[in-house]
């Protein structure tokens, strides 16, 4: 029997009318590409939205239609996010770093037809425009004279909308629509579609608004330094509209970032680690101004416990390190402290903190060992994990051929290897693409730059496996030093991973870099370091086995 309750879709309609009525005069600040900043609040961004749904649709604009961005992190770029979708449409972020080729075979599997550019992103655009046939193009943030040097002339945004009325009525009957296409990064391959429907994105900002998630509340400023093509921002957008709290978009390189946090009063930011490692300087120096930072939301890749403690114990900043995947809107696990947990060491703390922590309510997750049987919950069996959630991809968009992303019953393989404790909580061991098979034995080379990490003068640190002819593989780590030396620095690097690992997984050789190779979302990309040291090196075939 059916029970009698409203059948209300859960979509993001409400998400924005909740940030109209009840957060109407809770701001939206943007560093521009001129250094100003801009700020209005959620009652102009709701009415700007309802002008630009009008305007997309007087353009022709169906729903179902992809349409794209090619944009940094700004206001203009939020209310597309909220518009397309309040339209019926599917807003699609373009990764701006990927190149123009890996780029025009995606628009055109989206079928993009109007595209959203950033006047700071006009460059790189004209190099994916050529290779794509698209409609429309509307430019924000251009300067002046930009779209007369365009080819193909472009419609000016700020014209765009006012030109529209005001009196847009969304009308999604359905929750199950589908309002947002995000591409995997494709480091392991082909960058593959993922398309979530606007049931999957409410239920994952109300999980992902829970007190040990991201726990955001009406006081909290909010500092996404994560760009919106990375699953939509990791989500923090749409949860900070829907508790209230103030957004701030910066540019992640920008050099008056901090002045920005300062300014703002943020008060949670989330990114990298890699961006944490870069503004953990200035935020040393300028503490006490930076006071009201209360939290870092740190997800991508394994967040080093040396810099975890600099946060937590240095600057008195809460680290919540998360696990996650654009197939899964991201949000898989965050790590937060248990009761249980309170009268441990600081430093204890920090090394639970490492671990990527535990199930958000709503995710279901598994161990299974290669021959896919479940492992238990020890801490110490390593197995893949497979997870499924009602914000977690069923396929890949326009992809039938993906049995090898998950499994008969249901559940996606996330292609991660890891422990998972008694207690619960995760700790990656590697991606089983890039876990080092040597001599049979399995190396791990999250645990290898872990311990590099904590070597002083080591800024950053990558461990790729080479091929061998004796061994099948060998690890060789690539490193940045905080100090220019002409000192060969491998002999100590090998005596200070030997205090923790044994001989043989040790790396044969280490290359000091001036910088690692990042994807576009920030990460290490282990395929360019292979690349860079082997040009001719042909992927392991067990890189292309999961994604
Ligand atoms: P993406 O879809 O680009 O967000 O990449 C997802 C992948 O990033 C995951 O499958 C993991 O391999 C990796 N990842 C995400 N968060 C973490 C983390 N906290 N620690 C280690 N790896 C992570």
């Amino acid at each position: 029997m059916f029970g009698a309750m409203m059948n209300y879709p859960l979509t993001l309609v409400q998400i924005l009318e909740h940030a109209h009525r009840i957060h109407g005069d809770k701001r939206v600040h943007t560093q521009l590409p001129n250094g100003k900043v801009h700020t209005y609040n959620y009652d102009t961004l709701y009415r700007r939205v309802k002008q630009l749904a009008n305007a997309i649709t007087t353009l022709g604009g169906r729903p179902g239609d992809s349409v794209a961005t090619f944009a940094s992190n700004r206001y203009q770029h939020l209310e597309i996010c909220c518009a397309v979708p309040y339209a019926g449409a599917i807003i699609h972020p373009l990764n701006v770093r990927l190149a123009p080729t890996q780029l025009a075979k995606i628009v055109e599997e989206a079928e993009d037809k109007l595209i959203f550019v950033d006047g700071a992103c006009a460059e790189q655009f004209s190099k994916l425009e050529e290779k794509i046939e698209c409609e429309h193009v509307v430019l924000f943030n251009a300067d002046t004279g930009q779209n007369e040097n365009r080819t193909n002339p472009s419609i000016e945004y700020e014209q765009f909308i006012s030109e529209a009325d005001d009196d847009y009525i969304s009308d999604i009957q359905d929750e199950n629509w589908a309002m947002a296409l995000c591409y995997t990064s494709g480091t392991g391959g082909e960058p593959k579609g993922v398309l979530y429907t606007h049931r999957s994105m409410y239920l994952h900002t109300l999980a992902a608004n829970q007190a040990d998630v991201f726990g955001l509340t009406e006081s909290d400023v909010v500092m996404p330094l994560v760009p919106l093509f990375h699953a939509m921002g990791w989500g923090l957008p749409y949860a900070s509209m829907f508790a209230g709290a103030e957004i701030v978009f910066a540019d992640v390189k920008h050099e008056r970032i901090v002045d920005l946090i300062v300014e703002t009063g943020v008060t949670v930011a989330a990114g990298v680690p890699t961006v944490w490692a870069r503004l953990l300087p200035e935020l040393q120096k300028r503490k006490q101004e930076v006071s009201s930072l209360r939290r870092l939301i740190v997800g991508g890749e394994p967040m080093p416990p040396t810099l975890i403690e600099a946060y937590e114990k240095g600057l008195r900043v809460e680290v919540r390190h998360a696990w996650g995947m654009t197939e899964m809107s991201p949000t898989g696990t965050f790590c937060t402290l248990r009761k249980a947990h309170q009268n441990l060491s600081d430093t204890e703390k920090c090394k639970i903190k490492a671990m990527q922590g535990r199930p958000i309510p709503g995710v279901q997750m598994r161990l299974v060992s290669e021959n896919e049987t479940e492992l238990p919950w020890d801490g110490k069996a390593i197995g893949e994990v497979q997870v499924r959630s009602p914000w977690t991809a069923s396929g890949y968009y326009k992809n039938d051929s993906t049995p090898g992303h998950f499994t008969e019953d249901g559940w996606l393989r996330t292609g991660d290897l890891a422990t998972i404790n008694a207690e619960g909580y995760m700790q990656i061991v590697d991606r089983a693409k890039a876990i080092i098979r040597s001599g049979g034995e399995s190396i791990s080379t999250v645990a290898l730059e872990t311990v590099l990490l904590k070597y002083p003068s080591i800024k950053d640190a990558a461990v790729i496996g080479i091929p061998d002819e004796k061994w099948g593989e060998r690890p060789l780590a690539v490193v940045v030093l905080s100090l220019q030396t002409d000192c060969d620095i491998s002999e100590t690097l090998r005596q200070h991973l030997a205090t923790e690992f044994p001989k043989f997984w040790i790396p044969d050789k280490f290359v000091v870099v001036d910088e690692i190779p990042k994807t576009g979302v920030g990460k290490t990309d282990k395929h360019a370091i292979l690349q860079m040291l082997l040009p001719n090196h042909k992927r392991k075939p067990h890189y292309v086995k999961h994604r």
